[in-house]
């Protein structure tokens, strides 16, 4: 495994938040599987491919750091909490639109079993071409907030067991030669009076690791985020701007680390143009500066077909390069990977 210190990226490094669309082929594959006419074998050997297939999409559109697409997971919470021990499940519930899942219920204390996505980083960084790969793990507050707590006396003495949980898992990343992992807490800020305990479970989530954590927090409050810049003991904080036309970006200033800037929306099949993705980041160089930036997309890119988030990654990898262009200029091209939880 290369040591930490060697690890060298171009300027604005360029990645994903973490899920990609499945290929129509494995959806359906994962449709024979249900009706019981696919072993659990040959589907196990159909994400594998499926990862190699999106691995490669994003590779291709550019992407500086890839995930593996969360090609396994249905769902960011029902699939952690399925791994987790504690958890009974219900039928499913309506969560946006027409997407459904099944509301995991703490019915006893939470613990760790065994690794939950250790395999999936090795099958990644085993058919990945890139330096650095990126791990996406939901955080011990979404899952508590997302689940029934039929067991603890408050939620937030939940959250804490799951960020034991959550540590542990990251912990075992760490031992697998994992570089960057991602917490994703979409919860985080949506109940502010909660804001000082839950910041405190992401936290211990994290404690004595050693390698690089981003957070992300999408559909969400900033201003309630922001209180919290130092007392979070992540490298990085990844947030969605795209959705919000760039604005509020003043929101950013006291941000004391490093920045996942989002500059495509998930949530329109419009493709940006590398021009504006090129204006984006100019804006936000007003607030970041540029050895304390990536770029991805405002969220997972999961909802969109799978043509349009191969085109969008594209672009926004084109309107880093125009950046990149500038930048040279003033004799800044590369970034060390950076694990600190300051970057000023
Ligand atoms: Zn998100």
């Amino acid at each position: 495994m290369a040591s930490w210190a060697e690890v060298e990226l171009p300027v604005l490094p360029t990645t994903v938040i973490g899920s990609y669309p499945r290929p129509k082929w494995l959806r359906d594959f994962i449709n024979r599987f249900r009706a019981g006419r696919v072993s659990w074998k040959q589907l196990a050997e159909a994400f594998d491919d499926a990862v190699v297939a999106v691995v490669r999409d994003q590779e291709v559109a550019g992407v500086d750091i890839p995930s593996d697409g969360e090609m396994r997971r249905d769902e960011m919470v029902e699939y952690f909490a399925e791994g987790i021990g504690g958890f009974k499940f219900y039928g499913p519930v309506r969560v946006w639109g027409n997407n459904y899942f099944r509301k995991p219920a703490v019915v006893s204390r939470v613990e760790y079993r065994e690794p939950i996505v250790v395999k999936e980083y090795l099958h990644l960084r085993g058919v990945a071409r890139a330096r650095v790969v990126k791990v996406t793990i939901t955080g011990p507050y979404t899952i508590a907030d997302w689940s029934y707590n039929e067991y603890y006396s408050s939620k937030e003495d939940l959250a804490f067991d799951l960020a034991k949980v959550v540590n542990s898992e990251i912990k075992k990343l760490e031992e697998a030669g994992a570089l960057y992992v991602q917490v994703d807490e979409p919860a985080l800020t949506t109940h502010p009076e909660e804001m000082e305990w839950a910041v405190e479970a992401v936290n211990r989530a994290v404690e004595g690791v050693n390698i690089k954590v981003g957070l992300h927090v999408c559909y969400s409050n900033y201003e309630v985020l922001r209180p919290y810049y130092d007392r979070l003991n992540v490298s990085q904080l990844a947030l969605e701007f795209a959705n919000r036309g760039f604005r509020g970006l003043r929101v950013l200033r006291g941000l004391n680390k490093e920045l996942g800037f989002g500059v495509v929306n998930v949530h329109s099949r419009r493709v940006e143009t590398p021009e504006e993705v090129a204006r984006a980041i100019g804006k936000v160089m007003r607030y970041v500066r540029p050895e304390c930036l990536y770029i991805n997309p405002d969220c997972g890119l999961k909802l969109l077909p799978r043509g349009v988030a191969k085109e969008k990654l594209r672009v926004m990898v084109e309107g880093v390069k125009i950046v990149r262009g500038r930048l040279r200029r003033r004799g800044i091209e590369k970034v060390v990977l950076r694990r600190g939880t300051t970057c000023e």
